[in-house]
């Protein structure tokens, strides 16, 4: 879990580790509204602080902007909240765009915080090798059932390192000749077929780019509509990792998608940045 802060003056929204690690951003954002609020003037930097009488001048222009980040930052470190999880922002029943290179480690941070809290995790993937590590070395546990699904073969019994219980995870070889929507109808039966009353459902699609590039924007839009409208059933979080500045088709995509969209996160070092 999280530590969240919401900015209470637009619709910004950061999750960082913990508390303390929610100072690099608080400070920098806060300062991001009122600019006017640090002026100069001879050799000296001024602040004067919008929420309350304290100002200071100093000579040390970075100093004084580090320190007034700090000042504005004691501001709202009560409004932090902690242990939260992002999907708590729409109760595990929504979908989730994550603008970021789709095999980046910032998206990895968001793969393991959404599959670590889930029962069930059901991932469509280019690659399920380097997907099935990423659990293995991250989570503390795997989930109840993870299902892979991938154009590409994955054998476990080469992978005797990959510490899984037999039978909790399962994947599912696609043929490449097929359409969205049969990766669709196939994602649809492995919930019929392994969801639980009450499980967490998580469900992420790494494979929207390559659905962009083989059929057309209308067809990506439609399959990411069609899941979505599936999870509605269901419950459970469908995450899209789409990378708008590798592809204009992506993101001419993802701009149609805007109404099925319930949050857009940008991860950054460990944070996740939903902005206004
Ligand atoms: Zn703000
Ligand atoms: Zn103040």
């Amino acid at each position: 879990m999280m530590a969240r802060w919401a900015c209470g003056h637009c619709g910004f929204i950061a999750w960082a580790d913990d508390r303390e690690a929610m100072r690099e951003v608080t400070g920098s954002h806060l300062l991001a509204h009122t600019p006017e609020a640090v002026t100069q003037s001879d050799f000296r930097t001024n602040w004067d602080c919008p929420y309350c009488a304290t100002a200071k001048t100093a000579y040390d222009v970075d100093g004084a902007v580090e320190e007034f980040k700090a000042h504005l930052h004691e501001h709202v470190a009560d409004r932090i909240v902690a242990d939260a999880h992002v999907a708590d922002r729409f109760d595990w029943d929504g979908t989730v765009r994550i603008d970021a290179p789709v095999d980046s480690d910032d998206a990895d941070a968001l793969r393991t915080h959404f599959h670590g809290h889930a029962e069930l995790v059901i991932a469509v993937t280019p690659d399920p090798e380097r997907f099935v590590r990423l659990l293995d070395d991250r989570l503390d546990a795997w989930p109840r059932r993870t299902v892979v699904v991938s154009t590409e073969a994955y054998r476990f019994d080469e992978e005797a390192a990959v510490d899984v219980e037999d039978g909790s995870i399962e994947v599912v070889e696609l043929d490449p000749r097929l359409g969205p929507d049969e990766l669709g109808e196939t994602v649809s039966r492995i919930i019929d077929a392994n969801h639980d009353a009450g499980d967490v459902l998580s469900l992420e699609v790494s494979v929207f780019h390559e659905i962009v590039s083989a059929f057309d924007v209308r067809t990506a839009c439609g399959f990411v509509q069609m899941l979505s409208a599936r999870l509605d059933d269901s419950g459970g979080s469908l995450q899209i990792y789409a990378d708008g500045d590798a592809d204009p088709n992506v993101s001419t995509a993802m701009n149609f998608l805007d109404g099925e969209i319930d949050l857009t996160l940008t991860p950054e070092d460990g944070r996740f940045i939903r902005r206004a």
